[in-house]
Parts: structure tokens; sequence; C-alpha cells
């Protein structure tokens, strides 16, 4: 064994305990490191030829590459929506290393059960009833791509061919309708070979981002023949939510597939307050839910939920001699579009059994409180407006004077030490947002946001 490994294995529980204590000072670091370091990246170097050993590459990365790293893990990132790590789900992600499984099949070990636990959990947790299934994959693109994957096939379905057989050009032109889609729909419909101009966008209604029921049901006429909607129950900008009742009832007249999209909005399910805005999640014939963001589990995991399993099969199979026939459950491997992967579901297991739906509610209603406190201060402070109101965790805001992209990039560039904010446009008007879902923001940080908002807001240079 070459001796720097060899010398790495013999004192690997000392190493393991120095990277504990590095892991163990950067989170420590996290509630007063700058938010957003304003750093140059280091000079990338050459490839070490000779290997000296774990102890190192940690000093290495300690000295050269840690300081430059956001606290994205830390209560004053509010960009995009980011979640955080909780304790138990940072344990679950170091034992998922650990054990290095490779759980696409059931032909080795319980690893693919732990993961049919969790979102049996996940299922329970969002009001879904056992006619959904789940597997885990890596993030809410890929469980939108997933659920269009299906949709695809149940359009196949429906026309008498399988697109995952004979290619999409069997299919002829496809239609997915939908208010204000994410991003990551246009992206998924690429992948997919559908194409980024299948999607039509619909309109919203006034001063929402909520689609207009009625104006979908004409754009259905329109369409002749079945449709896939895309549902939204959480936009990034407002948070705003299709009524999913209305949406399923057009589906069932129409005949269409319904995918919703509640990447981080089916956690208002978990608050008496606000599940009524993810009211009817259960109705979708496909639904994406991240869970790197308000699960609070480490990045790489969101989960996807069909109705139609046999069609998710008919896609995702990975038919081989040696990993058996694909029967009634297929294995996970006949699921996913990855075939190998991580035992990905450990870190939300871990975290759902040590905090249970109540632990994750209290992070839901202390996020939402964390909104509304900053949506409350932003309305009355000289300088900003509110451009939507908050409904559960986003504040979307600008500038009362000259809103213009330059001068809001200058005002989150002016902040980002002390809070991370992403810009945004809502309604044609530049805007920042503050998107909470950090297990760890408490009251206090939202007190220093609004100071430092208060301050920086003052000295912006008049246009
Ligand atoms: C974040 C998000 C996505 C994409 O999620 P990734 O985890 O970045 O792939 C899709 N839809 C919505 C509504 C989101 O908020």
């Amino acid at each position: 064994m070459h001796p720097p490994l060899a010398a790495d294995l013999a004192t690997l529980p000392d190493l393991l305990e120095t990277t504990r204590q590095q892991a163990a000072a950067l989170l420590d670091g996290l509630a007063d490191a700058p938010v957003v370091p304003a750093r140059p990246a280091p000079e990338p170097r050459p490839l070490p030829e000779r290997g000296t050993g774990l102890r190192d590459a940690l000093e290495d990365f300690r000295a050269r590459w840690q300081p430059g790293l956001s606290a994205s893990a830390g209560p004053r990132y509010l960009g995009f929506v980011t979640g955080g790590v909780t304790p138990a789900a940072l344990a679950g992600d170091w034992l998922t290393s650990t054990a290095d499984q490779n759980s696409m099949s059931s032909l080795d070990a319980t690893g693919a059960h732990l993961e049919g636990e969790t979102v049996g959990w996940l299922r329970t947790l969002f009001g879904l009833s056992d006619a959904h299934e789940g597997a885990l994959v890596s993030g809410a693109t890929m469980s939108n791509t997933v659920g269009l994957a299906i949709a695809r096939e149940w359009l196949g379905e429906r026309r008498g061919v399988s697109p995952a057989e004979d290619g999409v050009a069997a299919l002829g032109p496809v239609r997915v309708l939908s208010g204000a889609p994410h991003s990551s729909v246009a992206k998924g419909l690429s992948m997919l070979g559908l194409g980024r101009s299948a999607l039509v966008t619909v309109p919203t209604l006034p001063d929402r981002e909520a689609v207009d029921p009625a104006a979908l049901e004409r754009a259905l006429q329109e369409a002749d023949g079945p449709c896939v909607i895309v549902a939204n129950a959480g936009t990034v900008n407002t948070v705003d939510f299709d009524d999913l009742p209305a949406l399923a009832a057009l589906r069932d007249r129409y005949g269409c597939w319904l995918h919703v999209d509640a990447a981080f909005g089916a956690f208002a399910a978990l608050s008496p307050h606000h599940a009524h805005l993810a009211n009817g999640l259960d109705l979708a014939d496909s639904l994406c839910v991240d869970l790197h963001k308000w699960l609070n589990v480490p990045y790489d995991s969101a989960v996807q939920f069909t109705r139609r399993r046999d069609l998710q099969a008919r896609v995702f199979q990975n038919a081989a001699a040696y990993l058996g026939p694909l029967g009634d459950t297929p294995d996970l491997v006949h699921l996913t579009p990855e075939n190998s992967r991580r035992l990905r579901a450990l870190p939300a297991w871990f975290t759902l059994r040590a905090y249970g739906r109540d632990g994750h509610r209290d992070i839901v209603e202390r996020c939402a409180d964390g909104a509304r406190t900053l949506g409350e201060a932003v309305a009355s402070l000289d300088g900003l407006r509110l451009l939507a109101p908050v409904r559960l965790n986003v504040v979307c805001f600008t500038l009362t004077d000259s809103p213009t992209a330059a001068r809001l990039a200058a005002l989150a560039d002016a902040l980002a030490a002390e809070v991370f904010l992403t810009p945004t446009v809502h309604a044609g008007v530049p805007a920042l947002r503050a998107a909470f879902s950090n297990w760890r923001t408490t009251a206090e940080d939202v007190r220093r946001i609004v100071t430092a908002l208060e301050t920086t807001v003052r000295k912006l240079p008049t246009p």
C-alpha cells in the first residue's frame, strides 16, 4: 500500500478526530463569519505528484479554500432558498459516506429499505396518501425532470406510443402549461427532448404569481389533446401557490397530467397557520419536494413522488441480467436517472428520526416568523418597499427611489458580510429576495438584518 495511505489507515481514528475538530471550528464560526467573504479564490495549483496524506490535505484546505467559503450553512445566508444542516442530518451525512452504500439494488442489504421508510415518513409529513410512491434524487431540478419524464410517458400512453422505447419523435408536439414555472422546468424539458418551447406560460391572477384557472382552462380548450400542467406550490419570488384543487379539477375535466413543483412550498403543510397554502398536494400525479432546502439536510437531496410508478419504471428501467427482474416493486436502479447512488436518504432519515414532525414544524414556523418580521420592517423602512405580501418565508422588496438592478446590486454587495440576499426581477421591477429556510436563524439574526438594512440603505448614494 502507498505509504501515506497506509499511515492514514493506521492512524484513522486520530485523523477523524482532527477532521471533527476542524468541522466543529467551522460550525462555531458560522454565526460571526462574513456571510459571503470578500476575497478572491486561490490560484489553482498543479496536481500533487507525490501524495503526503490526509493531514496535509486538511491543512491545505483549511488555509487556502475554507476561508473563501460562504457561511451558507449559517443563519444569515438568505439567498436563493438555502437550507442549513441540522445536527442529526450532519451525522446522517457523515455516516452515509462512512458506510458508502450503493443503495440502487435490493440484492445488497437494507439500504434501499431505509430509503423506503424515509419516503414513507415524508409522505406522512406532507399529508400524501399511500398512492404516492417516492424516490430520492439529487435536487428539485432532477425531481421536476423525473416527474416530467413520467408525464412524457403518460402522454405516450394516451397516444398509443412509448417515448421511452421509440423516442420523443414518436410522441408528436407536446404542451406543458404553467403560470410562473421555476426555471428548472424549462431545463428539464430540454433534457427530456421535449424542448423548452413546449412550455406555454399561462396568465397569472392580477398582482399574483398564481395561475389564473380560467386562463388555464382556455389554454386547455385551445390545446386540443392531452397536456401536462405544471402547478406551482411556492414560487421563488413571492411564494405564491396555485389553487391545486381547481387545477386538479381541470386535469380531470380535460384529461391532463398534473405535476406539482412544491420544492419548498410543501413545507407549508407542516404549519397549521400556513397549511391551507399547500392544500391539495395529494392531488398531484407527480410531485417535487426539495429536501436540501427546508428539511435542512445537506446538498444533494430531493424527493420525487408519483402515482404512476409503472410509467416511471418504463422510463428509467436499467434491465441487465445481473440486476434481477423488474417485478412489482422495482429497485431504485429502475426508478431514477442514476444507477449507482449513495444512500441519499440517510440524512433525511436522521433529522426526521431526531426531531420528528414537531421539530420540523418548529423550524418552518420560526422561518415564517422571521420573514414576517423582516417584511414588517421593510414595509416601514424609509427607502424600501415590499413588492408582495409575505405569504410564507420569502421577503421580496425593492428600493423606493430608482430601483435599478445596479443600485440593488450595490445594496446587496454592501450587505453581503452581514446578510446574503439575491437579486431578482418581479413584475418587471428589479428587486432583492430574503428567503428564510435555515434552522439556525433566530429572532436576534432578524434584528441584525434589519439594523444592517437600515444603515446600508441610508448610506446608499442617491441616484
Ligand atoms: C429550488 C427550486 C427548484 C430547483 O431546485 P434545485 O434543488 O436547485 O435543483 C425548483 N423549483 C422550485 C420552486 C425551487 O424553489
